[in-house]
C-alpha cells in the first residue's frame, strides 16, 4: 500500500501479537511523527532486550544472568514452587503478594491441536528440580482455559504419586482467559483458596 520503508515497518509491526493491519498502520504513522530521540529509545530497548535478556536456567523466567531475580533471592521459600505457563504469569502472581516461594515456567500449555505436547514444555526440567526433595509443595497456576486445565491435570497426575503436595488455584478466575488478565485481588483470592489435589 505504501512505498518502501513505511510499508516494511507496517509489515514488521503487523507480525507482532495482537497488532492487526490497522493498528500496525497507526503505530507506523505515530512513529513517523515522533521525534528521532524517542524512536531511537524504542529501537534501543528492542535491541537491548534481545542482547541482554535470556531465560533463567533454573525456572525459565526472564533473566539478565544465569538465574532470575527470584531464583537468586535467598529469602524466597525454597520448598514451595508455583508452576505457570509464561514469564508474564510470574509477574501476575508477584503482583498479588500472596506467594513467597519460587516459580517454574513451562513455556506454554499442552495444546495438541497446535502440536504442543508435554515434551515441548519444561516438564522434564520440573521433574529434575523436584528430584532432591527440597520442594514439598507445588501450586499449579496454569491459565483458566482448556489448555491450562489439560496441563494442570497432566501435572497433577504425574506429581501426586511422587508424594508432593499438589494444589490448584481456587475457581473464581475468569474462565477462558489468561492468568495475567485476572486482577490481583481475584488472583490473590484464588491463591489463598487453593485446593489440594489428591
Ligand atoms: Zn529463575
Amino acid at each position: 500500500m505504501y512505498d518502501g520503508a513505511v510499508q516494511d515497518l507496517i509489515d514488521e509491526l503487523g507480525r507482532l501479537p495482537g497488532v492487526g493491519p490497522k493498528s500496525a498502520q497507526r503505530i507506523a504513522f505515530h512513529l513517523l511523527g515522533t521525534d528521532g530521540i524517542e524512536v531511537q529509545r524504542l529501537a534501543d530497548a528492542i535491541t537491548t532486550v534481545k542482547e541482554k535478556v535470556r531465560f533463567c536456567e533454573t525456572c525459565g523466567n526472564v533473566a539478565e544472568s544465569e538465574q532470575c531475580r527470584i531464583c537468586a533471592d535467598e529469602r524466597r521459600d525454597q520448598t514451595v514452587l508455583c508452576v505457570v505457563e509464561e514469564p508474564k504469569d510470574v509477574v501476575a502472581v508477584e503482583r498479588t503478594r500472596e506467594f513467597r516461594g519460587r516459580y517454574h515456567v513451562l513455556g506454554g500449555a499442552i495444546d495438541p491441536m497446535n502440536g504442543v505436547g508435554p515434551e515441548e514444555l519444561r516438564i522434564r526440567q520440573l521433574l529434575t528440580r523436584l528430584g532432591d526433595g527440597t520442594i514439598t509443595e507445588v501450586i499449579i497456576a496454569t491459565d483458566p482455559n482448556i489448555e491450562g486445565e489439560a496441563t494442570a491435570t497432566y501435572l497433577a497426575r504425574m506429581l501426586v504419586p511422587l508424594g508432593i503436595t499438589v494444589s490448584r488455584l481456587a475457581s473464581g478466575l475468569p474462565v477462558g482467559g489468561d492468568l495475567e488478565y485476572a486482577d490481583e485481588v481475584t488472583l490473590g483470592r484464588a491463591f489463598e483458596g487453593r485446593r489440594t489435589v489428591s
